[in-house]
């Protein structure tokens, strides 16, 4: 109907509205791996195993050795909005796990089939509820969380059209499981793709993580960043810069090898990009990118992580401190001593 005529105001039914709200947060299958496994971090897994079918389109199961739900809860942990990880605004300005909106499985239900399997340490066994029919069954597996996730997008046919190849759609998933073993080298990581192994974390120390996750060539030809005294002024803020940052002689035509984390939480930040970009300006010329691995501690309570659904997007209290801290930790590790007197870092 056009749009000028009149129509009466409705609320929308809770599918709906739940399905509306699943497409900020589950794009393709590497969001529903990002999730879930963000899920089983927050569990305190030490071994988190993902499984997929096609892509992930077809299915993708990812098992951890966590806490696990109890049956009583099972139901619950599928309701939008219902979380075990924060009760009041005070834990939200503190937040410490992955997730926190309560959102993601609620999300990840409405738009495939998904069910849950989950074994809490003191329970006599496993119990698995079926997100469609709601049915409960007793099923046998160790102390921990299976989730199963069939035939995304099913009943979005729309959205489904936008997926890409199996191929890509598991690069993706790959890409997703990385984002989180470069930060938890403390959790083992597997990934199987139609059932070969097709890549694994096992547990270890950071720098080995490193090594494991991005490559011998990448540590070669890059420099570790000396953790920054906190300057002049931002002893408040807790800032702390760790990583690797890239020699300019090795950066690519694309940057492939960029994460950023604050807080240990993977984000794409245009701040940061900025800053790092800004430290290389001098001795990095054209479109060529940077290869680097940042990890950015902040006093919590300095970063806002409730931006958006999917929280990759931050928001610093105090933009200008980080900007210069991240951008002389990069400038000093490549050697280039402009900003990074002592006079200038106030000690
Ligand atoms: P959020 O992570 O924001 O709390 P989710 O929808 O991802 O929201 O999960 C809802 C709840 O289900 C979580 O708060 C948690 O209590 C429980 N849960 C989900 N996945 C797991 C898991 N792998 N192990 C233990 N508990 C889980
Ligand atoms: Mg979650």
């Amino acid at each position: 109907p056009p749009s000028s005529l009149r129509r009466p105001i409705r609320e929308l039914p809770a599918e709906l509205i739940s399905q509306i709200a699943a497409g900020e947060v589950v794009e393709r299958p590497a969001s529903v791996v990002r999730e879930l496994v963000d899920n089983a971090v927050d569990a305190g897994a030490t071994q988190v195993t993902v499984r997929l079918v096609s892509g992930g389109v077809r299915s993708i199961v990812v098992e951890d050795d966590g806490h696990g739900i109890d049956e009583s809860e099972l139901a619950l942990a599928l309701r939008r909005h219902a979380t075990s990880k924060i009760a009041s605004l005070d834990d939200l300005e503190g937040v410490a796990t992955m997730g926190f909106r309560g959102e993601a499985l609620a999300a990840i239900a409405s738009v495939a089939e998904l069910a849950i399997a989950s074994r809490p340490a003191q329970a006599a066994h496993a119990v698995r509820l079926d997100a469609r029919s709601g049915e409960l069954t007793p099923v046998a597996r160790g102390t921990g969380t299976s989730i199963e996730v069939r035939e995304l997008f099913f009943s979005t046919p729309a959205r489904r059209k936008f997926l890409k190849s199996d191929a890509t759609e598991l690069a993706h998933c790959v890409d997703a499981v990385r984002r989180h073993a470069l930060v938890r080298p403390d959790v083992g990581f597997a990934v199987w793709s139609d059932g070969r192994l097709v890549q694994r974390w096992p547990r270890g120390d950071a720098a080995a993580r490193v090594r494991d996750v991005l490559g011998d060539a990448f540590i070669a030809t890059s420099r570790e960043l000396a953790a920054l005294p906190a300057g002049a002024g931002t002893g408040h803020l807790q800032l702390r810069v760790s990583g690797r940052a890239g020699e300019p002689a090795a950066a690519k035509a694309h940057g492939d090898h960029q994460y950023v984390y604050v807080n240990g939480r993977f984000v794409r930040d245009k701040l940061i990009a900025h800053a790092v970009r800004s430290a290389y300006d001098d001795v990095l010329h054209g479109a060529r990118q940077p290869a680097y691995l940042l990890f950015i501690e902040i006093a919590p309570e300095r970063v806002d992580v409730n931006v958006h659904p999917t929280k990759v997007e931050v928001r610093f209290r105090d933009s200008r401190e980080v900007h210069q801290a991240v951008r002389r930790a990069v400038e000093q590790a490549l050697g280039n001593a402009r900003f990074a007197d002592a006079a200038e870092r106030g000690l």
